[in-house]
């Protein structure tokens, strides 16, 4: 992963991080240019949202709408005649 300093935009190292929340951590960055900037520096890496639900995630809604389906249509539905096949 590359972060630039916020100061002089010059390629920065991610010396240690710490976790925050399990989405969210700190990085704790050095700026490469040491002659002329130096800047020590914290960025935080933070999960935003997904782009696939997790499998288990798609089956738990998947399970949870057919279990709420009348008991005909849901024989229906896992025989495959809801989808015409
Ligand atoms: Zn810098």
């Amino acid at each position: 992963m590359l972060v630039k300093c916020p100061n002089c935009q010059s390629k920065a190292r991610i010396s240690s991080s710490s976790e925050i929340t399990l989405t969210i951590r700190d990085l704790y960055c050095q700026c490469s240019d040491i002659k002329n900037c130096g800047a020590t520096f914290v960025m935080s890496l933070a999960f935003k949202h997904y782009l696939n639900p997790p499998a288990s995630t798609t089956q738990q809604l998947a399970a949870n709408l057919i279990n709420h389906l009348p008991k005909e249509q849901r024989k229906e539905l896992l025989q495959g005649d809801f989808f015409g096949n």
